[in-house]
């Protein structure tokens, strides 16, 4: 079989579906590898790299020409090509990248329509259980994600992070506060303490306050007990009554912090508003937030994808939505082993028969040969 790696197109885009140096290991499952010439440009993995390691440096309509197509962003339209990528799919058996199925229906349903043998899965959709980990790259992404939060924190934040004494007088520590303590919260947390910070975190599951206390973090209550956790350890949306609840909690928190990172995710939804103009305003001149959630609608009202937003009372909004992009190499490169851990279990356990009673493999598939099947995760409580 032939895998085809094509460039992405997604403005911003830098990462890649495939690193060089783990050609040989897809080469090793048997398959021929195509990467689109200037593929890993972005990520700074020149064709050479590729080639070294055996792959076929391809142009865009061959790497499309392949039984198995690995990407990063779902396909779009080509501005240089002047077609939608997904007018390149008549000989594509498996297509494999990001999707968010819960925002493109309609169109997973008009491609199943035009691709009766295409099968779709999706690497957002793999199950948060220990046994998926090998393939969870919302989990990669996330430790990376939280990891350039904190670098971009300080980038706009123009203060050092540690405590300092000198001659001259004192520094405080940085305080931080991060909202959502899953991955990305969780190693935003572990980079803002290894740089000094005095860090506090929330979060509403309640597995989530042992992790962040086990990063360091003081993990700050809401006064009203209910569960945030839904079966699978997803989140779920509370109660109206827990939200006023929390928002008074995160309007006394954040005005006494200078950096805030949001990351609050419910899976197959809008990301919740939890800090409105009114927290916004509260805070400190010159304090920074970083809101992760900024291509899912944003934690913070006033957050612009893709934007640093200077606000009238001074605080700097961050609503970046290429973090991981910006870390292209390792991004890509771990992105990478997902992928290969799912051929690798597609090929080895499942004989390639995509399995959709597989409680990995089930959830990933949005279109099976020809069919929409993507059923969004259930909120059972937990
Ligand atoms: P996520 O990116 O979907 O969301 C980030 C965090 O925001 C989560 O911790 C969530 O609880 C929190 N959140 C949602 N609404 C909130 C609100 N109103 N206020 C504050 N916080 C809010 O989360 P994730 O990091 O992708 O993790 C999702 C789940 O999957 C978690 O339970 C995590 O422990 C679990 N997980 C399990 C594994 C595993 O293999 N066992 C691996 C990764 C993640």
């Amino acid at each position: 079989k032939q895998i085809g790696v094509p460039n992405e197109i997604y403005p911003l885009e830098n990462r890649v579906a495939m690193a060089p140096d783990s050609v040989k290991l897809f080469r090793r499952l048997g398959f021929r590898v195509l990467v689109e010439s200037g593929a890993g440009k972005g990520a700074n993995f020149p064709d050479e790299a590729y080639a070294k390691e055996g792959a076929i440096i391809s142009s865009t309509e061959e790497v499309w020409n392949s039984e198995i197509v690995l990407k990063v962003r779902k396909p779009d339209y080509h501005p240089v090509l002047g077609r939608h990528e997904d007018t390149l799919l008549e000989n594509t058996r498996l297509l494999v990248s990001y999707v968010y199925p819960a925002s493109n229906a309609d169109w997973l349903k008009d491609l199943a329509k035009r691709y009766p043998k295409l099968t779709y899965m999706a690497m957002d959709c793999v199950p948060r259980i220990t046994k998926a980990q090998k393939l969870d790259s919302l989990s990669s992404m996330g430790s990376i994600a939280g990891y350039r939060a904190v670098v971009e924190a300080f980038h706009y934040y123009k203060k050092t992070p540690k405590p300092m004494v000198t001659a001259a007088g004192k520094i405080p520590p940085t305080k931080v506060l991060v909202i959502g303590a899953g991955v990305a919260g969780l190693a935003a947390i572990g980079y803002s303490r290894s740089l000094g910070c005095i860090v506090s975190a929330m979060d509403t599951r309640s597995a989530a306050k042992s992790d962040a206390e086990s990063m360091g973090a003081h993990f700050v209550e809401v006064p009203i007990k209910e569960e945030g956790a839904v079966v699978g350890g997803y989140a779920k949306v509370m109660s109206e009554n827990y939200q006023k609840a929390q928002y008074d909690v995160t309007k006394k928190t954040a005005a006494k912090c200078d950096i805030v990172i949001t990351t609050a995710l419910i899976p197959g939804r809008k990301a919740p508003i939890l800090m409105d103009a009114g927290i916004v305003k509260s805070m400190k001149y010159g304090s920074v937030i970083v809101d992760l959630a900024a291509e899912q609608g944003g934690n913070v009202e006033g957050t612009r994808a893709g934007e640093a937003v200077f606000t009238d009372n001074g605080v700097t909004i961050v609503g970046f939505t290429d973090l991981t992009s910006r870390m292209a190499p390792q991004s890509s490169e771990l992105y990478t082993n997902n992928l290969y851990n799912l051929l690798d279990d597609l090929l080895n356990t499942h004989k390639f028969k995509v399995n959709l009673d597989d409680e990995i493999i089930g959830p990933m598939v949005v279109i099976h040969e020809g069919e929409y099947s993507y059923q969004p995760p259930k909120a059972v409580p937990a």
